[in-house]
């Protein structure tokens, strides 16, 4: 008998069906409801809510739907998945939701311990969850990895938390086959085996996924997308899958689909051994079209945009970034125009209006965005010369002015840039203060050029405290400007709870990314609604402040001298063998290498494209633009190579160390008596209970006799920030973004490059090693090399010694800010640890008996160690 399958009604998804996303966006809820209502009519037994859209109030619409549901009893009779990637909106959704809520989804995306929090609350209100099988390094694609992780997943959950293994369902993600990519062909076996896997080994557990990805290769050809979901489920469901997101009474059944298509199918599914010399993907494709409908005619060049009227083709070109014609087309219009200024002001305004909506409506992305000012620059320089020649005009009406810059000490600029960019396109004026901007300065300008609003940018944990000081500076000077708080370190709790209290006089909103940027700007803006907004954003910070302060309670944390007793005591406690040689080497290294070893998955990140490389080329939403970039990117760094726009210079070293105790003591010689320097560490304090030690990076290092440790710094960043500032002057952002992404990239690669050049030759503790470049990135290798201001020492001033050593600014033109930040920006720098158990790990909050300890061994005052280790106190030092 087959097992049960149950099917998840997907039509009630704002990011998966555009007709429901538009009764959502225009308040439409009767009519939205009888999309639900219309899918368990059509036999669906759960429905999956989602409203993960930019334009949408999340956790507002989720909130009114669902209790819209909840008073339908002919929809209400089926459980309700909660699908989110937002916690708040999974939150609320929890609230809402009567009976057996199902919580699409929690992962060990962000590290187990968000991932155990999150369980925990799922927990509290009774919820089943779908856990993807996603970790820190990514989405699992093997059938290993998905089951490790899923196994991991398990256990924290079940033994843990004390999750009931009965409310787990693990969704194993289902990728999509025959792209023509080899390592693609065996995923629907990777899951289907994963699956019998899950099934077998995690008692109780449940397997789902999104079916439909599968065949995404086929799009067009729906004919064909159905056989392949009908074959794809006949194995998965054999192999224990339980249910699925799917188009239930779309789907032929297994045994109707045509002989010949179903076995062309079922080689690519179970990615059978080739029974030609044509592959299974290729004979598929070859097929394929004899099985399609009638729809769907061959694809040509469509030009057909230069057909029409002028102010039709400047908003093709801007929608499309197209910048080969615009000039021709602004000249046209400003022919046609009274005034060169009626062209910026209609058709160039009313073309950026779409692309505005579009994005908004997660349509448009931000590369394809940020093409689009590029387009409109263009424009705009062309008709400069003739508003001067004019003069009489008025200056064009701003929708609001607003001041950016990334604070003093700190040097990353690449989402204060996006965000500015995003913010032109619609019509606000920035004035971007750059880099290491000193409060006085930042507060100086924004009186000086009349702003409306501060926008503060930050990377590194040191600039939390330095957005505090601009707040409270801003709370002296009397000021009531808004204030807004972006950047990688930055959080809706830490503003809540750090900034907005130095700062009552104005309001203060964390901006979590560009694409949120345009919404709040305008909402802070606006006449009628800014009041009623500020004092929401007051409202949900004080419940944070409240929330925050009750989680503060209940940490309980091992004491400093029970923490170091449980430290980590490696299975094989023989040291790794001398390095090659002690002391330092300086390199300039080759940019063709660096290019061939990067990570590109953080490349996409850093443009709020979300997803692994280089199935997030395929995916289903942001594919296209992902492959629009990952060529213009491409094209780049040629160019990069070819003509030396960067160069590459590094250092390493390698001395004699012991540990003592939660400090690694390092010599300057093999006689080990005289010490060169220190490097302190901070240890674990989460009180362990499952055997697990309180971890210190000292822990990886011998105390007495012949062990080692080393240390690197990198730049690709050398010429970085010319290349970047005349693309930036020339009007084009895009590639002045794209330069520093790249340079970014290069110096992430050459850390990689030369820590596999370490293990295999320099230090030499793995001269056997021989793994593949996808291997490097995913750490495969024996070894870490841990970066101070990381989770394994938050501690950024760390650098400072990491720089002495290694005489980093002699060797390779790099230097330390205020703050500790690296610059060049594009720079990476870390100890090397040779021992195979060495690991990542992360400190976590610790308690003021070790702060009052590192204040010690640093040579601080407690409120010096404080500051510096403010990210990580288990308590309020104010308090
Ligand atoms: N392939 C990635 C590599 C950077 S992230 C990229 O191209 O961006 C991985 C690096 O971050 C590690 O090599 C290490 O230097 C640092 N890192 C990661 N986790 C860490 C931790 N817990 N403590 C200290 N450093 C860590």
């Amino acid at each position: 008998m087959r097992p049960v399958f149950i099917n998840v009604g997907e039509r009630t998804n704002v990011t998966g069906s555009a007709k429901f996303k538009k009764l959502i966006v225009e308040g439409d809820y009767t009519a939205a409801l009888d999309v639900a209502r219309q899918q368990v009519e059509a036999g669906a037994q759960v429905i999956d809510v989602n409203m993960d859209e930019g334009l949408l109030d999340g956790p507002k619409a989720m909130r009114t739907f669902l209790n819209l549901i909840a008073a339908e009893p002919d929809i209400a009779r089926v459980p309700i998945m909660i699908d989110s990637s937002k916690w708040e909106v999974i939150e609320e959704g929890l609230k809402c939701v009567q009976g057996k809520p199902i919580v699409n989804s929690i992962s060990m995306k962000e590290g187990e311990d968000a991932f155990r929090h999150h369980a925990i609350q799922c927990l509290r209100y009774g919820a089943a969850v779908v856990v993807m099988a996603f970790d820190e390094r990514g989405q699992a694609d093997t059938a290993a990895r998905k089951i490790e992780i899923c196994t991991r997943a398990y256990d924290i959950l079940v033994n843990e938390v004390g999750f009931p293994p009965e409310d787990i369902i693990f969704d194993p993600n289902i990728f999509a086959v025959a792209t023509g990519i080899e390592e693609h062909d065996n995923y629907a076996v990777d899951f289907i085996e994963a699956t019998r896997v899950i099934k077998a080994t995690l008692p109780y557990a449940r397997v789902s996924g999104g079916v439909s990805n599968v065949s995404f290769s086929f799009r067009g050809n729906e004919p064909v997308r159905r056989a392949i979901h009908s074959v794809f489920l006949y194995h998965a469901i054999n192999a224990g899958m339980d249910m699925g997101i799917v188009n239930a009474g779309d789907l032929p059944v297994y045994d109707d689909i045509d002989a010949e298509l179903r076995e062309a199918v079922e080689d690519v599914i179970l990615n059978r051994r080739q029974r030609t010399n044509v592959s299974n993907t290729e004979r598929l494709v070859d097929m394929a079209p004899r099985y399609k409908g009638e729809k769907g005619a061959a694809k040509v060049v469509d030009l057909s945009w230069r057909e029409q009227p002028v102010a039709g083709r400047i908003a093709h070109a801007l929608v499309h970034g197209i910048t080969e014609y615009i000039v021709a087309d602004t000249e046209e219009a400003r022919a046609r125009s009274e005034r060169p200024l009626h062209v910026i002001e209609g058709p160039l305004m009313d073309g950026m209006n779409v692309v505005g909506d579009l994005f908004g409506a997660g349509k448009m992305f931000l590369p394809q965005v940020v093409k689009s000012a590029r387009v409109m620059k263009q424009a705009v320089a062309y008709l400069e010369p003739y508003m001067e020649a004019e003069k009489a005009g008025k200056p064009r009406e701003q929708a609001g002015r607003i001041l950016m810059a990334t604070v003093k000490g700190d040097v990353h600029d690449i989402g204060k840039n996006i965000v500015g960019v995003v913010l032109q396109c619609n019509n606000y004026e920035v004035v971007d203060l750059g880099v290491m901007v000193p409060a006085d300065r930042i507060l100086d300008e924004a009186i000086a050029h009349n702003c409306d609003i501060v926008g503060l940018s930050g990377l590194i944990t040191p600039s939390l405290d330095e957005m505090v000081f601009v707040a409270r500076e801003m709370e002296r000077r009397g000021m009531d400007l808004p204030l807004l708080i972006g950047g990688a370190t930055t959080s809706r709790t830490h503003t809540a709870v750090k900034i907005e209290p130095a700062y009552k006089r104005g309001s203060t909103t964390y901006v979590i990314d560009a694409s949120r940027a345009v919404g709040v700007v305008s909402g802070l803006l606006s006449k009628t609604d800014r009041e009623r907004n500020e004092a929401a954003t007051r409202e949900e910070y004080a419940r944070i402040r409240e929330q925050y302060a009750r989680g503060q309670e209940v940490k309980a944390r091992a004491a400093l001298p029970a923490a170091r007793a449980n430290r980590f005591k490696a299975e094989n406690p023989a040291p790794p063998p001398a390095p090659t040689f002690l002391g330092t080497r300086a390199y300039e290294w080759d940019l063709k290498d660096l290019a061939d070893h990067i990570d590109w998955t953080p490349f996409f990140a850093s443009w709020e494209l979300i997803g692994r490389f280089p199935h997030i080329l395929e995916d289903e939403i942001v594919g296209e633009a992902a492959r629009d970039l990952y060529r213009d990117a491409r094209a780049m760094l040629d160019r990069i190579v070819q003509e030396k726009w960067y160069t590459a210079k590094g250092v390493i070293g390698f001395w004699p160390a012991n540990a003592r105790g939660d400090d690694i003591v390092v010599w300057a010689d093999e006689g080990r008596s005289e010490q060169v320097a220190t490097f302190h560490g901070l240890r674990q304090q989460i009180a362990k209970t499952n055997g697990k030690p309180n971890l210190c990076l000292s822990d990886f290092v011998a105390e007495d006799g012949a062990d080692y440790i080393g240390a690197f710094a990198v730049t690709s960043g050398h010429g970085e920030l010319e290349r970047a500032k005349a693309f930036k002057d020339a009007g084009d952002d895009y590639s002045a973004i794209m330069a520093t992404a790249l340079a970014d990239r290069l110096a992430e690669a050459f850390a990689e490059r030369l820590h596999k050049e370490v293990r295999t030759r320099l230090w030499g503790h793995a001269p056997h090693e021989d793994l593949s470049v996808q291997d490097l990135i995913e750490e495969k290798y024996d070894g870490i090399r841990p970066a101070p201001g990381y989770p394994c020492q938050p501690d950024h001033t760390e650098k400072a010694t990491l720089f002495r050593l290694l005489d980093a600014r002699n060797a390779a033109g790099m230097q330390l800010t205020d703050s500790f930040a690296m610059s060049p920006p594009a720079s990476v720098s870390g100890l090397y640890f040779g021992h195979a158990e060495s690991h990542y790990f992360g400190v976590g909050k610790i308690d003021r008996d070790q702060v009052e300890d590192y204040a010690t061994r640093k040579g601080w005052d407690v409120a010096t160690a404080e500051r510096w280790l403010a990210p990580i106190l288990n308590y309020d030092p104010a308090g």
